[in-house]
């Protein structure tokens, strides 16, 4: 007997909601007579966590594939252009630096340079001109290339609520969303145990053919109403705490960073983001180690005398992920499906990825689902063991002295995993085949420029044979230098590009 699947329900309208609600309408054509009926519900007295202002390049494809233009989207969410992450004091904590740009190294899977750099952590400004051109605070661009173009690889920085309102608007004007403004008071099981309802303290009952769980830590489908167990992290990423501050800066042309700047900390680390209109910073830290005041004047020394008269909001949060993320009709997504520390961003560019495969792979019929639901299960369990083992890398191979920094050094703490990783990096460092699953998120570029920038440099001495192309090692950081050159010359300062090119777009 056919079961055709025609509608979606998506509870919760945060970042999660609005994006899946536009990446599954796009691509299933809702507007279009025919098209998958897709629903969105979301509380009004129920906020969003209204954080997350970082992003990968993936969004720059979900833009276009959704279709909103990039200066729309500047115009709206008071965005920035973001091209890494600035990683300051996590060696030693006494000033040292270094940068994760997204553009990968030259030679990149032709010629590792590694071995050929005296200084390992020199590695990235040798291999790679977006460090220099991120140092120097300048866009990813000139004004003569394209939206979503440039010679530099970027993400963006963005105003959280500003971006779920665009979505929002865009989902309801262009792409066929249904909007219910409403709260789901009890969720209702269905025989086979999946979802049979939703039931809403306005409208009643609603029902769908699959549910797409988007309410936050409630996960109030997934988790609470099918008990799928939450598998906890925090034995490994130790952060369950943030203090958020939104700090306008002290002119309107002051200068605007292009990457967000992580800055170590005694128990945690600070995250600073320029946004247009003003920056986005916090203290994200581990309870155990240090109490919220201590924090909070942390926080605001290094504010100084911009965090003058302006309050912290206080996030609590439990590291980790659900055990299955698809059961029967019902998919998490966002963070009713998981969240750890935001170090690397990945949160936003989960829920990316998390919707595309629902909009690409969603059968036509509920009786396949079961296949559509293991795999995706198996893809997301390999994608957040990978990202726990990435983030937990910035840690294990620190040299702070704090407890909090100890403790991320003890063996138990580190995932075998990554142990195992550590042990064939020791003799050489990460190469493309050590990611070669489809499903990979980070590129062995990623783990180059985190492990040297850290200081930790393999023993290639002990297969001297395998690096005889020291002249070839030689001509590309040569390169480097002339693009670099050729970049500081070319390239505007960032806030001014901004404000030109929305003058002009
Ligand atoms: P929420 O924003 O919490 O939305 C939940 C929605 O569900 C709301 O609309 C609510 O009304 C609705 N809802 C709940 N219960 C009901 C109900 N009973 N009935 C109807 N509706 C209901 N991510 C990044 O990618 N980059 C970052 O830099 C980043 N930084 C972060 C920093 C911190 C401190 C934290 C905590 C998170 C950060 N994140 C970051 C994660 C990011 O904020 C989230 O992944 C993103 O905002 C998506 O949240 P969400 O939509 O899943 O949940």
């Amino acid at each position: 007997m056919p079961d055709p699947v025609e509608k979606i329900v998506i509870v919760g309208g945060g970042t999660a909601g609005w994006l899946t609600a536009a990446i599954v309408a796009a691509h299933h054509q809702s507007k279009q007579p025919g098209g998958l009926q897709v629903t969105l519900v979301e509380s009004s007295d129920i906020p969003t966590i209204g954080v997350g202002e970082g992003t990968w390049p993936t969004l720059k494809n979900t833009m276009q594939q959704i279709g909103i233009k990039e200066s729309e989207f500047f115009n709206s969410c008071h965005a920035a252009f973001k091209q890494g992450g600035k990683f300051v004091d996590w060696v030693h904590g006494n000033g040292d630096f270094y940068y994760h740009p997204f553009t990968v190294p030259l030679g990149y899977g032709r010629l590792d340079l590694a071995p050929y750099i005296e200084d390992i952590a020199n590695y990235a400004p040798d291999a790679n001109f977006q460090h220099h051109v991120c140092e120097a605070g300048l866009a990813p661009r000139t004004m003569a290339e394209s939206e979503f173009k440039g010679p530099c690889n970027y993400a963006y920085h963005l105003d959280a609520g500003a971006f779920a309102d665009l979505l929002k608007r865009h989902c309801k004007a262009n792409l066929g969303v249904e909007h219910i403004v409403d709260t789901v008071q009890e969720v209702k099981l269905a025989a086979d145990g999946g979802i049979g309802s939703v039931v809403l303290a306005g409208r009643g009952a609603l029902t769908a053919d699959l549910y797409v769980d988007c309410t936050g830590f409630a996960s109030l489908l997934l988790g609470d109403k099918l008990a799928v167990p939450f598998v906890n992290t925090d034995d490994v990423l130790f952060n369950d705490t943030a203090l958020a501050m939104q700090v306008p800066y002290a002119t309107d042309d002051s200068p605007l960073a292009c990457n967000t700047i992580a800055t170590g900390q005694r128990a945690g680390w600070i995250w600073d983001i320029g946004l247009t209109h003003r920056r986005g910073v916090g203290y994200v830290y581990s309870s155990d180690y240090i109490s919220d005041d201590e924090a909070e004047s942390d926080l605001r020394r290094y504010l100084g005398a911009a965090a003058e008269g302006l309050n912290a909001r206080k996030i609590r949060f439990s590291s980790g992920h659900r055990a299955q993320y698809w059961k029967k009709n019902c998919v998490a997504v966002g963070l009713a499906a998981g969240f750890v520390e935001p170090l690397e961003a990945t949160a936003i560019m989960l829920v990316e990825i998390s919707a595309r495969y629902i909009a690409e792979n969603l059968p036509p019929d509920n009786g396949v689902m079961p296949i559509t639901a293991k795999r995706f299960n198996a893809q997301m369990e390999y994608r957040w063991r990978r990202i726990i083992d990435f983030l937990k890398l910035h840690y294990m191979l620190s040299q702070r002295p704090e407890p909090y920094w100890r403790a991320h050094r003890r063996e138990e703490t580190i995932p075998e995993s990554l142990r195992e990783d550590l042990a064939l990096w020791a003799h050489r460092g990460p190469t493309r085949e050590d990611f070669d699953s489809a499903v990979e998120l980070f590129p062995a570029a990623s783990y180059q420029y985190v492990i040297y920038g850290m200081g930790f440099k393999p023993d290639f001495t002990r297969q001297t044979y395998l690096y005889r192309r020291q002249q070839e090692a030689e001509k590309i950081i040569q390169r480097n230098r002339q693009l670099t050159e050729q970049m500081l010359q070319t390239l505007p300062p960032h806030r001014e590009y901004i404000e030109q090119w929305l003058a002009t777009a």
